[in-house]
């Protein structure tokens, strides 16, 4: 969340002419396509952020637990069949469930997190001094593999940001995942869409606004792909078809179609048990084929982008 609870206004694309999106929410840069909150986000990251269901996420919830464990195991397995290992620094740590999850698999882990709150948590479970800035770090460290979960939407000069404090801890690669502003849940949802957070995220990238942005800043981007959500449910299901609404076109919603402010993750969750995971298990299989369309079509509802610095070979 490094430079997320500063307070200057957005947009920060450089163009003139915005176009107001969403009954005004949002507005998209009429040059560019950045997308930007029409708020003037000055949220701030505290305790509540971290452990509050509602304006921000339980990671010790048991469905924060199931949902980062799917997540995070899978994309280290993907690093790591591709030849990565070594050192990796997670900027926005939070609590460090993604660096748990990468120290547990061998590999050397460092974080930076903005939150007073989440840093001292993460330094305790992972047994290590997580820093409060990027300038922190031990001065000239690169890592091997530096990655952003759902913190570059957060960040008010993203290009500025990743040019001049994430490029120089760059070794090998770099990863960035934000939520997907093109994505049929965006697109079908609209102000319901449970990553809008108005008043916490400043951007919203869709994949060209991301590889652009992440070009723009000095990398070679060389992947750019979309996740569905990892956790599965019936309700998911039901959601899942209800998106497909979004592929007969845009949707007008308006000022009335209030943001949604319910919890980003399930209170109430428990792991399936007997006949229920039978059908869950089930109804996964037989959307299965969708869900992969969806994420090879780009409108899965994570976007992940991969870069390298301009010049190194992998
Ligand atoms: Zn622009």
């Amino acid at each position: 969340m490094s430079a997320a609870a500063t307070n200057r206004p957005p947009p920060t694309c450089a163009h003139a002419q915005q176009a107001p999106v969403w009954g005004g929410l949002l507005s998209r840069c009429r040059e560019c396509g950045l997308v930007a909150t029409a708020h003037r986000p000055r949220f701030e990251y505290g305790e509540a952020y971290f452990v509050e269901e509602g304006t921000g996420y339980d990671f010790d919830s048991p469905f924060a637990r199931a949902f980062d464990a799917e997540r995070f195991e899978r994309e280290l397995g993907s690093l790591e069949a591709r030849g990565f290992s070594g050192s990796v620094l997670d900027v926005g740590c939070a609590v460090g469930t993604f660096l748990a999850h990468a120290k547990a698999r061998g590999w050397e882990v460092a974080g930076v997190e903005l939150s007073e709150f989440a840093r001292g948590e993460a330094s305790r479970r992972l047994g290590i001094d997580v820093k409060a800035s990027l300038r922190d770090l031990p001065t000239g460290r690169a890592y091997d593999v530096v990655t952003l979960h759902h913190v570059l939407e957060h960040v008010h000069d993203p290009t500025g940001f990743l040019a001049h404090e994430i490029a120089p801890r760059v070794g090998r690669l770099l990863l960035v995942e934000v939520p997907n502003f093109a994505s049929l849940a965006a697109q079908s949802e609209g102000p319901r869409w449970k990553d809008l957070r108005p008043e916490q995220h400043v951007h919203h990238f869709d994949p060209e606004t991301l590889r652009a942005t992440v070009a723009a800043a000095g990398f070679e981007v060389l992947r750019v792909h979309t996740l569905a959500e990892p956790m599965w449910s019936l309700p998911a299901a039901l959601r899942t078809l209800r998106m497909l609404r979004a592929l007969a076109g845009p949707r007008a919603f308006g000022p009335d179609d209030l943001p949604a402010q319910g919890p980003a993750n399930a209170p109430d969750w428990r792991p399936p048990q007997g006949l229920r995971r039978g059908i869950i298990a089930a109804s996964r299989i037989a959307m299965l084929p969708l869900v992969r369309w969806i994420e090879r079509t780009l409108r899965a509802e994570r976007l992940v982008l991969e870069a390298q610095p301009l010049g190194t070979r992998i």
